[in-house]
């Protein structure tokens, strides 16, 4: 797994042990991940997790609408449907921007109904 240094976006090839860059002798305990393939699979991955909330979403607000519903909860999930667009549009924008690709954090790799949940 590849790993690019934060500040002067020096590619190794495995995290440097002291977590000091080579190039530019910074420290950082933020290097990326240096690794498009297993990006663009998260990725698409988020995006099928985002299809499926909408579509949860969509069904869930038919139903609402159709049943005349006053619970309040079943209204309040439709806004997940916010999140979820903004997350599948960005994660769109991204697999499409390959030469703009410039590592990844390790907490993209989880979705962002993690974070909404405060785990
Ligand atoms: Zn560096």
């Amino acid at each position: 797994m590849k790993v690019r240094c934060p500040s002067c976006g020096y590619i190794a090839y495995s995290l440097p042990p002291t977590h000091k860059c080579p190039k530019c002798a910074n420290f950082s305990h933020d290097w990326l991940v240096y690794d498009w393939e297993s990006f663009a699979l998260i990725r698409r991955r988020h995006i099928r997790y985002n299809l499926l909330i909408i579509g949860v979403v969509l069904i869930n607000s038919s139903a609402a609408i159709v049943l005349r519903s006053t619970d309040a909860r079943q209204w309040l999930f439709n806004l997940l449907l916010i999140p979820a667009m903004i997350s599948l549009f960005r994660c769109r924008k991204q697999l499409r921007g390959k030469s703009e690709y410039e590592g990844h954090k390790g907490r993209d790799i989880r979705p962002w109904f993690i974070h909404f949940g405060g785990l």
